[in-house]
């Protein structure tokens, strides 16, 4: 191994990306962090976190995202706030390529999260925290009491709302077919449940607000264009998540939806290119999980690089 090749090289700095940092900083991997396009990942986007344990009072998703880097910084991670262009994983060490630059690492560790899918109504980005969400497991106890929609007809749309009844008075689910890709299971046990109810054939057209948030949306009927305002202080857009591997180009496997597959463990098919949190994880897609994913992933990659020694 040559002086200029690093033991990892961690691709992305949400909570698995810190997390993966801190570890292998302390198992002394001097390891180099790309944080990407989005430093600190997708709880810059949201104001209060109040499900990662350790918080009594709940936190900022931005300062808890600057404790996090802090931490892993003071075990020695070294980062840089700049995007991976492309990787060469067909041969060890691995290329890595940021703004022309080459880098080579004999191990890799992918943390690069998913994105949200939105509509792009009008007024959405706006509104983005401001009561319209894609989490509901992380922003729906904000609305406790209060109308909520929920948009997507598949088995997030469906879980989501059932979900959100313990908090809200009323779930109105808006699909714009009234085709539901949900299973039957799931579909019937939302169109079921008291405080729901399905409208199919609904889009939204606009979202509506005033200066403390989100108040409603102007859903129009694909068929004919027909308008009608509906009234809610939250909205759910449920219509998926695409994981962030586009600078892969292909080089390691995924699912039909795009999510990387680990092999063994946290590793993938190519031995010494390890992946954690959302960019592998559709089902649970949290801080905690992408924290815990990026811990595991970190010990494999410093148990993997003990054995090529
Ligand atoms: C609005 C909102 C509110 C949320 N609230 C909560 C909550 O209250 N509690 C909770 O547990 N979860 C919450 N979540 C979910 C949580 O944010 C995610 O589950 C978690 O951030 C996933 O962590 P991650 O490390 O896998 O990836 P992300 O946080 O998605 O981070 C991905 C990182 O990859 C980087 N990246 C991408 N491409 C490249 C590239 N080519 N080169 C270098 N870097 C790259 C990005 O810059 C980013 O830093 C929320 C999500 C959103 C959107």
């Amino acid at each position: 191994m040559g002086e200029d090749v690093r033991s990892v090289i961690i691709v992305g700095s949400g909570p698995a990306g810190y997390t993966a940092g801190l570890y292998s900083a302390r198992a002394l991997l001097s390891p180099l962090m790309f944080a990407g396009y989005m430093s600190g990942g997708q709880l810059m986007l949201t104001s209060d976190v109040e499900n990662f344990p350790g918080y009594p009072k709940g936190i900022g998703g931005p300062e808890m995202m600057v404790d996090m880097r802090e931490q892993a910084e003071r075990f020695g991670l070294e980062v840089q706030d700049k995007n991976v262009e492309r990787v060469d994983l067909s041969q060890r060490p691995f290329g890595v390529w940021v703004e022309g630059e080459e880098f080579r690492a004999e191990s890799l560790i992918i943390c690069t999260g998913a994105e949200a899918i939105w509509l792009g109504a009008e007024g959405e980005e706006e509104q983005k925290g401001r009561g319209i969400s894609t989490c509901a497991t992380c922003d729906g106890a904000f609305f406790r009491d209060e109308e909520i929609i929920v948009v997507g007809g598949g088995d997030s749309a469906m879980e989501e709302a059932t979900f959100l009844t313990r908090f809200a008075s009323k779930v109105t689910v808006i699909h714009r077919r009234d085709v539901f890709k949900a299973s039957k299971v799931m579909y019937e046990r939302a169109e079921g449940h008291p405080k729901i109810e399905i409208k199919p054939f609904r889009q939204v057209k606009r979202w509506l607000a005033n200066e403390q948030g989100l108040t409603g949306a102007i859903l129009e009927d694909p068929r004919d264009g027909s308008e009608e305002e509906i009234s809610c202080a939250g909205a759910f857009i449920a219509i998926g998540h695409k994981p962030i591997t586009s600078f892969l180009e292909n080089q390691l496997e995924t699912d039909s939806e795009g999510y990387i597959v680990h092999k063994t463990n946290t590793m993938t098919a190519i031995p010494g290119v390890f992946a954690a949190g959302d960019v592998v994880d559709k089902r649970y897609r949290q801080a905690i999980t992408a924290a815990g994913m990026g811990c595991q992933a970190a010990i494999d990659a410093e148990r993997w690089l003990e054995d090529q020694h």
